[in-house]
């Protein structure tokens, strides 16, 4: 259980963030290029999930909120027609359910709910109401195969919130259930904030409810306080009393929204709750993009089989532009570096074999992987590599030695794709002509300077270095290069 949070003044206001999408690969002052490379092996990995009696991490069902969860994040306006492109995205994806705004909530809600029903889409739809039978009534009405009713149950919303006591809510549960059971819908009833709710009282009100037929009950971290070990205990305790479906809800305030949504399923959770892009309340929740990466690493087959995976990026893209946010640089899957190596020693590994420093392939997702070869970290297979591409053929000691240049100019000023493609040519050009070209146009002479101290030093060489050299001892090094002074004039 979560420790009780003090209540904090609000200060301040979020900015609005503008409405450009990151892509994958690149972004401003940072290119990249794409490396077709593609292959992952098939070895399983040690460290994979050992299946037992109680995980769920081979079958699980997501049930999508961004419509619900998603509406109330900061930015989020959703007329009818953003609903109902999001609704068919997200179908198309391949979620399980879609989650609606409360019919209850207005006049338009109701109108779009009923709407959506109509569409015909292979998810379920679902809305989440309130624990009362008057918004049950206008639920059932709208068409939804199911709803989601909440409730709170922590001392903190029975005090300050709707002021009722663990037997009215027992009793208001099981009516709602009845009445909407005997409608044919499906349905969950979830506690609000059920980390800080007594246990006793949690365990109590889910056997009566399961008891009475409810298909499925709810675990909400609505706070975001909860850790993956708290989550396992509960929701493994839970698992025990009862033998309906288990929904679980995580907030993501302390980061750990995916790592719990995946612990749930180890302890025999069966839905977790999305968002697409993690959108909701304050910092949202588990986003759909983290839980399917996390997920196609737990079991690739199922994850496959059910979910259009390279359909992320076209539905992030949609709710991004919708709330005007960012895909953020860091975003799984999707986020501009998500596939991107740089370091020189992980270059040289993931073109050799891309399992060495990837865990997810990127084409699973339709998406590309990126050598960064531009920056002082390079080494010489990235630069090799990126010669290939460009149609240029030298030998090890010559990419050696060039690589090297490009690391000293880098440690004088930063350089972008195209300085290093053009590094790469003029040295390929100097090695077959009598004039020596300058590796850099437009140094200034203090850069110059610095530039030829660098290179001064690429002849005493680290010990690594040196082996290199003698294992290419064999390979052809020009004359021309051999008596150059300095390569930028
Ligand atoms: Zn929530």
């Amino acid at each position: 259980m979560c420790p009780p949070v003090e209540d904090t003044p609000v200060n301040g206001t979020n900015g609005q963030a503008n409405g450009s999408n990151g892509t994958n690969g690149d972004h401003p002052g940072f290119r990249a290029i794409q490396s077709s490379h593609n292959p992952h092996s098939n070895h399983k990995s040690p460290y994979q999930p050992v299946g037992d009696f109680l995980s769920n991490v081979s079958n699980f069902k997501i049930i999508e909120s961004t419509l619900r969860e998603g509406e109330q994040f900061s930015n989020a306006y959703f007329d009818l027609e953003a609903k109902i492109k999001i609704a068919k995205a997200l179908d198309e994806f391949g979620v399980d359910y879609i989650e609606l705004t409360s019919p209850a909530a207005s006049e338009q809600s109701r109108l779009d709910c009923e709407a959506i029903c109509k569409l015909g889409l292979k998810a379920k739809i679902l809305t989440h109401v309130r624990c009362h039978l008057e918004d049950a009534k206008i639920a059932v009405e709208t068409g939804v195969d199911g709803l989601d009713v909440v409730i709170g149950t922590s001392s903190y919303l029975r005090e300050h919130s709707h002021g009722k006591d663990m037997t009215y809510i027992k009793n208001t549960a099981i009516e709602v259930i009845e009445y909407v059971k005997s409608k044919g819908k499906e349905i969950r009833f979830s506690s609000e904030d059920s980390f800080r709710s007594d246990l006793v009282d949690l365990l109590s009100i889910y056997s009566a409810v399961d008891k009475v037929g409810v298909n499925r009950v709810g675990i909400a971290d609505t706070v975001g306080c909860a850790s993956p070990r708290q989550v396992y205990d509960l929701i493994r305790t839970l698992r025990g009393v009862v033998s309906c479906d288990i929904e679980t809800h995580f907030h993501n305030d302390t980061g750990c929204a995916v790592a719990n949504a995946y612990c749930a399923l180890e302890a025999g959770a069966t839905h977790i709750d999305t968002s697409v892009l993690g959108i909701g309340e304050r910092n949202g929740i588990t986003p759909l993009g983290g839980l399917m990466a996390r997920m196609i690493v737990a079991d690739r087959d199922y994850v496959l089989s059910k979910y259009k995976l390279h359909k992320l990026k076209e539905v992030e893209d949609l709710v991004a532009d919708l709330v005007e946010v960012n895909i953020p640089f860091n975003n799984y899957i999707t986020g501009f570096c998500a596939f991107t190596h740089k370091a020189g020693i992980h270059a040289k590994a993931i073109l050799n074999n891309p399992s060495t420093y990837e865990i997810i392939n990127p084409a699973d997702f339709g998406m590309s992987r990126y050598v960064h070869f531009a920056s002082r970290l390079t080494g010489w297979n990235a630069i090799k590599s990126r010669a290939d591409q460009l149609g240029l053929n030298m030998t090890d000691a010559q990419y050696k030695e060039c690589t090297a240049k490009i690391k000293a100019l880098a440690d004088v000023r930063k350089i972008g794709l195209d300085d290093t493609d053009s590094i790469i040519r003029t040295y390929h050009q100097n090695l077959h002509s009598e004039v020596e070209k300058p590796l850099l146009e437009g140094l200034s002479a203090e850069e110059e300077q610095k530039f030829q101290e660098a290179e001064k030093s690429l002849g005493g060489v680290p010990e690594k270095r040196q082996l290199d050299q003698t294992a290419d001892a064999e390979a052809e090094v020009p004359a021309a290069k051999k008596t150059r002074s300095a390569a930028v004039a």
